[in-house]
């Protein structure tokens, strides 16, 4: 399976960063190294001091799919979830400055929290779904898909023209503002709605 992620999909977090809005999404990917399993802690790597939190909604792909029409889109997940891009953000900075790709900034092993998955069908409307992150018990991010920037069918349409979607395949939606460094001993929680989908000690 491969992880898809979206850069720069809420205004306020591209404010945040002072980056320029984008005309089309940023995509890059993470490979399923990057994800963080179950139960264990985070650890902060050693070629970073500055690891951040990004809290996104997490779509995935229950059937394999290429040039995906928005209007047919839905028909490609049934399940909802959240999870972290962790981001090395000075070295992303540096990368960033030399034009250079991210993947060492947001691909590392653990990079990628996957948290519990809950059924569309929960939802009444996906474009309007609120979600958290809490760190030690704190709202530290806060977000509604409403205020994506690209709404999750138009991604699927988007990314699809690019990489083929196969059963698995997970795409992170972007996030929004409210990004922060963790350090050793947070907790951080994420939640949608008002259900709790991970847990996540730094170490
Ligand atoms: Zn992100």
């Amino acid at each position: 399976m491969k992880i898809i992620c979206v850069g720069r999909n809420y205004v306020e977090h591209i404010k945040e960063l002072n980056n320029e809005a984008p005309k089309e999404p940023v995509l890059f990917l993470k490979p399923d190294t990057a994800i963080l399993l179950k139960k264990q802690p985070f650890f902060i790597p050693e070629f970073s001091n500055e690891v951040h939190h990004e809290v996104e909604i997490l779509v995935k792909i229950n059937r394999i799919g290429k040039h995906i029409d928005r209007k047919f889109a839905h028909k490609y997940y049934d399940e909802i979830g959240l999870g972290i891009d962790f981001t090395a953000r000075d070295l992303q900075s540096k990368l960033k400055e030399k034009g250079l790709p991210w993947e060492k900034a947001k691909a590392f092993d653990g990079a990628a929290v996957v948290g519990s998955f809950l059924s569309k069908s929960d939802f009444k409307d996906i474009n309007d779904i609120n979600f958290r992150l809490e760190k030690n018990d704190e709202v530290q991010q806060r977000g509604n898909t409403s205020l994506m920037l690209w709404k999750i069918d138009t991604l699927i349409e988007y990314i699809s023209k690019y990489f083929t979607l196969k059963i698995g395949d997970i795409i992170f939606t972007g996030t929004p503002s409210g990004v922060a460094k963790v350090d050793s001993n947070d907790i951080l929680k994420g939640f949608i709605e008002e259900k709790e989908v991970f847990s996540i000690k730094i170490k």
